[in-house]
């Protein structure tokens, strides 16, 4: 039998550096893919899926399965679906965007898949020899046990494709599932629980020693949610010698001064107002090595011009290393879109507009087109001085200096002889 996993492809940012990042769910899902099936994995991003194309007659798998982590990935799974559908492939969708939209995704696939994979697909699998999966898998509440989720197989990329004028891109990994916090932007507490559920570490250290790649980004929601299990997993993480980027840290110097040692390189913090917490929460990580990307939305209800023009030039006083502007998106499920609903202000369902760099509601204080240009207007006066290859170029070298001074730089940034138990020999597609 054989299966094909398909992660689709979508717009991205506006105004980003447009490289790829390899993809994580499905290399989570693809470990969990029972062994006597034979598994294909295709990245829409970066390799070329040919919808009738020269492969039309020998492409027909058993399966089709749509890895779909965000809600601008819908209208090209909604493609993909129908063109296997039509030569008779079942498809079936999972993912975060698979859970948001469900009900509408159901319309265009054969079976939904809700909720954390491992020890799931083989369930799948049976119902498909017996002739038919289910319209529904709901695991949405029935998180399996942390301890289950073993090493991504990350065999299926083709490392080939994700580099950046020679620089290989980094490897996604996951320390922990879950979040205890409640932001109004995020689907996050919807999507997996409000319990912070962080793996053993042992595991999370025999996974990170498989990876053939000295550079790292724990996609982890945000390490700043158990101060112990933080100190655990960074001291753990010393003698690897790898180098990581991370969504929030604690600001606590021991901690800093421990994930620096551990490899940090730097980190996504969210930057959501001009105050001296947050002044002194990017100071406090630069002071332990630790480099700030700030994530700025705009858009919420107290911006106004003035606001975000202010918002920016902070940026600027206090020197993140680096900024990535997106404009507030109320996605299904988060409490921000609750709010927009009983006041009327979503102005678009246009799922390929739900990008992060287009305003799809009625702002507050200001016009949509205002909010649309004051989004241009921060991501070239943050990049006006030095563009951001030139920023991104500058971390990296601070991040070369340090492996060459512990040992661990290699020119190709990628290491050898680490490949997983069933990975299959690299090839170029
Ligand atoms: S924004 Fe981050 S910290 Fe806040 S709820 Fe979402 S994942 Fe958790």
């Amino acid at each position: 039998m054989r299966w094909k996993l398909i992660y689709p492809s979508w717009r991205k940012l506006e105004g980003q550096t447009p490289f790829h990042l390899p993809p994580h769910a499905p290399v989570v899902v693809a470990a969990e893919v029972p062994d006597d099936i034979e598994l294909e994995f295709a990245d829409d991003n970066v390799d070329t899926l040919s919808l009738g194309g020269h492969s039309e007659t020998t492409d027909q798998p058993d399966l089709v399965a749509l890895s779909i982590m965000l809600t601008a990935q819908l209208p090209r799974a909604f493609e993909i679906a129908e063109y296997y559908r039509g030569k008779g492939v079942p498809v079936l969708a999972g993912g975060i965007a698979t859970m948001l939209h469900w009900e509408e995704l159901s319309r265009h696939v054969d079976s939904v898949f809700l909720g954390e994979v491992e020890g799931r697909l083989a369930q799948v699998s049976r119902d498909l020899k017996h002739g038919a999966i289910a319209p529904v898998y709901d695991y949405l509440t029935d998180f399996p046990a942390i301890d289950s989720v073993g090493s991504a197989r990350r065999d299926i990329l083709n490392r080939k494709r994700y580099v950046y004028r020679g620089v290989p891109m980094v490897d996604l990994v996951h320390a922990s599932r879950g979040c205890r916090f409640n932001c109004f932007p995020c689907c996050t507490p919807f999507l997996g629980g409000r319990q912070f559920r962080p793996r053993p570490i042992k595991k999370v250290v025999e996974e990170v020693q498989s990876i053939d790649n000295n550079r790292l980004f724990f996609v982890d929601n945000s390490f700043a949610q158990d101060a112990a299990w933080q100190e655990e997993l960074f001291k753990a993480l010393v003698p690897l010698k790898r180098k990581w980027v991370c969504h929030p840290i604690e600001n606590n110097d021991h901690l800093l001064e421990l994930a620096y040692e551990a490899g940090c390189w730097y980190v996504y913090q969210a930057i959501f107002d001009t105050s001296d917490v947050i002044r002194e929460r990017v100071r406090n990580y630069q002071k332990h090595g630790i480099a700030v990307e700030g994530t700025i939305i705009l858009g919420t209800d107290n911006h106004d011009e003035d606001y975000i023009r202010r918002l920016v030039d902070f940026l600027l006083e206090i020197g993140v290393d680096l900024a990535e502007f997106t404009i507030l998106t109320p996605f299904p499920h988060s409490p921000i879109r609750e709010q927009f609903e009983r006041e009327g202000r979503i102005l678009s369902n246009d799922w390929a507009e739900y990008t992060c760099d287009r305003v799809v509601f009625q702002p507050k204080l200001i016009s949509p087109r205002k909010l649309q240009d004051l989004y241009y207007y921060a991501w070239e006066t943050f990049y006006a001085s030095a563009d951001q290859n030139l920023k991104m170029a500058e971390l990296l070298r601070k991040t070369i200096d340090r492996e060459i001074h512990d040992g661990t730089y290699q020119p190709s940034a990628l290491t050898s002889g680490r490949r997983h138990p069933r990975s299959a020999p690299a090839s170029d597609q």
